[in-house]
């Protein structure tokens, strides 16, 4: 028996919306591994790759650990002055409207709470929102209108009690994959439950549907008010709750009038068979859950498109019902947290808005007489006020805007022209910590200590594993410290994370008599040792539910007015932004399977960087082929806002006319990849969510005389490159260039040889412009560059990591040679979880593995989190 005393602390998951319990296992006072809980109802014990990463980053590399004023380290007595400060001397000398607050779904719900306390409540302006704008303050917009709250009705269980599935603009088996292999067992275990996909793209998590409805990008409304008709047409409805429990029917109805199967075809560009399989499953179905995401939301009609969707599920009264329902998944994995607390500009706190009544409320439990009065600008429109000189002071808290708003480029010149930048975060590098005033380090997972919401409205803690690394500090803390220091220290005297929650929790009840849906007055009492040991609860949990609520809307009894849902009449469009004669293809966005937002953490993991090393346009062949571009060509993709370069895959799972690129990287990671420059701010109406799944735009090759791959083991300069992506690996880092110009590489050998000490090696093929050239210093390989005039001539780039670190001859050779060695070689990685590569795989299916459970018995690819199972099944039907 191991004689170092080993201890459990349960925590959870940071990235997605799921949720997961995450349980970390202690040797001494150091997380020794992390696994998942296996009792949180989340998850059960699974993890995806990211959150099995989780302890891969931990260390203090990259972190931000002190205060940074004017780049200069400083105390936090003065770090707190001057954003307290600054901030007061905005306001003194522009108004409270000249400030605001731009928060993130990474905070924790008591961060969100007095951000948004000290803001909306004590400064007396509306201008808090947050990143949460772009993933889905449209669904926010679909529920409130339908329901009177922004409200979930479904429980992660109703995946599995329900017959039929719709995915939504979802490709849950990468965003959100634990949630997916939930839906794969349940799919194993009930081979009746039938699944639907409606994408554009053939996506991972086709791989269970039993149709896949490639519909034309952004015809989701379409659609579902074509099959809103058909379910009226066909009597199909639940009369009785349509006439008890609902209003608004006509106005819907006769909005969907002329959506007859004809104008559906015609707009989505589906198959009659396929659509009329679908309507007909939907309607036979009681037990239906719709499940969608962000390829519903970031439109600018996407609140219509979640009332397209809700609608329908009125009609036919599936709501609050097991198995039944619409079941909107959130991105980050607090996006409810910020949501109930009022983290959105357009609340005020607690589920409550701008109403005289809520202010007066919200006056009196804050006993503050300065609430702000209306809504504050939301994501896009308050970087707009800063470009335009109208916000001068403003502090971003663990979010990184320059990358992920749309016309990135402007929001960095926004925020470089602006007066006062503070940024809090945990890291000492991003896109945009470039442009701030005031830096000051915040707490990260495994330091930050309170509560979280998921996507089924579950309040889960997230514990400490460690104590904060520097000076580093909670952000709820920072928060109380400049609320003290601008004079409202009486409303901020919060001693813990449990403090903040229980008068969160007793906003949340305060005058509700069941009037607002948000309501867990019954954690109102808590006491630190209760807090602490809190399992995960789901909303509302009160006097009527002290154990939590699985299903909303049970009684058909909704939040509105009347207390009836209401049917919202949607007109149905295409995207803002159409392709056009310049611009013909139509670019979508968004997330890979194995990283998260703008890579700050999961890309300081190497494994996590295997799958998908750097970022890459999907195209269809036929559109590569009419293009002349081959797979892994160098492309600039270019709209009406700006462009970008980066290599072209072939994907047949395209729709053709589309392309597809990630929304992760960043410049710290890559030269010209961030794709937020090519997207205009074409937002919602309603919600002001952004249309980031849609720019209309051109690709074409870029020239390319010399591709270079490099090991390194610092970073480089990349001067004369016009493309490059780097990837941390054990010692250094890995580099992917490409230029047009071949002293670009020349210049480079020099700077990688410049250190005394350095001893050269190098050896030019005679084929021409293949070259080799190693750096030594203390006998130990200190860079490594292998260069060629096609990208398919370099080594592989998982062969270099593996050598790199090797000092005897016959290695040095091989390094020089550029040879892989096949045994060390596994390809392309596949399954992150083991490690398994692309090479390896298609060996044990050339030796006769039949399925991707024999090739898990043999490898144990995908005998994990299950990510790549798609994957591997692709392989065995293509073993190329
Ligand atoms: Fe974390 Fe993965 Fe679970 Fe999402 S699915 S919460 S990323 S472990």
């Amino acid at each position: 028996m191991n004689s170092i005393a080993q201890a459990c602390k349960s925590t959870t998951c940071p990235y997605c919306g799921v949720g997961c319990g995450v349980e970390a296992r202690y040797e001494g006072a150091s997380v020794s591994a992390i696994g998942g809980a296996k009792d949180h109802p989340a998850n059960f014990g699974r993890l995806c790759v990211k959150g099995s990463a989780l302890g891969e980053t931990l260390g203090r590399d990259g972190r931000l650990l002190h205060p940074l004023v004017g780049g200069r380290r400083v105390s936090w007595e003065t770090a707190i002055d001057e954003v307290a400060g600054g901030f007061l001397t905005t306001i003194r000398e522009h108004g409270p409207g000249a400030v605001a607050f731009y928060l993130s779904g990474q905070l924790l719900t008591e961060d969100y709470y007095v951000a948004n306390k000290l803001m909306k409540g004590f400064i007396g302006s509306g201008n808090v929102d947050t990143n949460s704008r772009l993933c889905m303050a449209s669904a926010v917009v679909g529920y409130q209108r339908a329901f009177g709250a922004d409200a979930v009705p479904c429980s992660y269980e109703d995946l599995e009690l329900c017959d039929l599935l719709v995915l939504v603009g979802s490709n849950a088996a990468w965003t959100h994959p634990v949630l997916y292999q939930r839906m794969v067992a349940a799919r194993q275990a009930r081979p009746d439950l039938k699944v639907v996909v409606i994408d554009p793209r053939a996506t991972a998590s086709c791989d269970i549907a039993d149709l896949h409805l490639a519909l034309r990008p952004g015809s989701d409304g379409f659609l579902f008010n074509g099959l809103l008709k058909y379910l009226a047409d066909g009597g199909y409805q639940d009369t009785a709750f349509v006439a008890n429990h609902s209003e608004g029917v006509t106005a819907a109805l006769q909005a969907v009038a002329n959506c007859d199967l004809d104008n559906v075809l015609t707009a989505t560009g589906l198959p009659r068979k396929d659509l009329l399989q679908f309507y007909s499953w939907f309607a036979l179905t009681p037990r239906t859950i719709s499940f969608y995401s962000q390829g519903v939301n970031q439109s600018a009609t996407g609140s219509d498109k979640c009332n397209a969707i809700i609608n329908c599920h009125l009609l036919t009264g599936r709501v609050g019902l097991p198995g039944a329902g619409p079941f909107s998944i959130t991105g980050q994995p607090n996006a409810m947290g910020g949501r109930e607390v009022g983290g959105l500009a357009t609340q005020l706190a607690s589920h409550m808005g701008f109403t005289p009544d809520n202010i007066d409320r919200v006056s009196r439990f804050w006993g503050s007489d300065n609430v702000a009065r209306g809504p504050g600008l939301k994501a896009v429109d308050l970087f707009e006020a800063i470009a335009a000189g109208r916000i001068k002071a403003v502090w971003i808290m663990a979010t990184n805007p320059v990358v992920s708003l749309p016309r990135s480029d402007r929001i960095r010149e926004a925020l470089k022209n602006c007066p006062l930048v503070v940024v809090s975060d945990c890291v000492a590098r991003s896109d945009t910590l470039d442009c701030a005033d005031i830096l000051l380090p915040a707490t990260p997972w495994g330091e930050k200590d309170g509560t979280v919401t998921n996507s089924e409205r579950r309040i889960s803690r997230q514990r400490a594993l460690m104590p904060p690394a520097g000076e580093a500090r909670p952000d709820w803390e920072i928060l109380c410290d400049v609320a003290r220091k601008m004079g409202f220290g009486d409303a901020f005297r919060f001693h813990s994370p449990r403090d903040v929650f229980v008068e969160h929790a007793a906003l949340s009840g305060f005058e509700n008599h069941g009037r607002r849906a948000f309501d867990i007055s019954g954690l109102a009492g808590l006491t630190e040792a209760e807090y602490e040991a809190l399992p995960p609860l789901q909303w509302p949990v009160n006097a009527d539910h002290p154990q939590g609520t699985a299903r909303l809307y049970a009684d058909r009894r909704f939040h509105t007015g009347s207390g009836r849902a209401c049917f919202v009449p949607v007109t149905a469009s295409l995207p803002a932004n159409p392709a056009t004669v310049s611009h013909p293809l139509l670019l979508n966005t968004g997330r890979i399977r194995d990283q998260w937002h703008t890579m700050t953490r999961t890309g300081l993991v190497p494994r996590l960087l295997a799958h998908i090393e750097g970022p890459l346009l999907d195209m269809h062949p036929l559109d590569m082929a009419a293009r002349s571009l081959e797979d892994g060509d160098l492309v600039r993709v270019e709209s009406s806002q700006g462009s970008m370069v980066l290599p072209v895959r072939a994907v047949p799972g395209m729709n053709p006319g589309g392309v597809f690129a990630p929304m992760h990287w960043s410049d710290c990671f890559t030269g010209d990849g961030r794709v937020g420059k090519l997207i205009a701010s074409n937002v919602d109406p309603f919600s002001g969510q952004p249309e980031s799944k849609f720019a209309a735009v051109q690709v074409g090759a870029v020239p390319v005389a010399v591709w270079v791959l490099v090991f390194s083991e610092r970073e480089l300069p990349l001067e004369g490159f016009t493309y490059w992506h780097r990837v941390p690996v054990l010692g250094g880092c890995r580099y992917l260039l490409a230029t047009a110009e071949a002293a670009a590489v020349e210049r480079l050998q020099i700077e990688l040889a410049r250190e005394d000490g350095s001893a050269v090696l190098s050896f030019n093929d005679s084929q021409p412009g293949h070259n080799r050239y190693l750096v030594y210093r203390q006998d130990k390989l200190a860079a490594a560059l292998f260069s060629s005039p096609s990208r398919f001539g370099l080594p592989d780039s998982d062969w270099v990591d593996a050598l790199s670190r090797q000092t005897d001859a016959e290695h040095r050779w091989g390094l020089l040679s550029g040879k892989s060695l096949a045994s060390d070689n596994r390809g392309r990685l596949i399954c992150s979880c083991f490690e398994v590569g692309e090479r390896q795989i298609l060996a044990a299916i050339a030796d006769g593995a039949r399925d991707h459970q024999a090739l898990g018995a043999r490898l144990h690819c995908g005998t994990n989190c299950g990510s790549c199972i798609p994957e591997l099944k692709q392989l065995l039907a293509n073993p190329r």
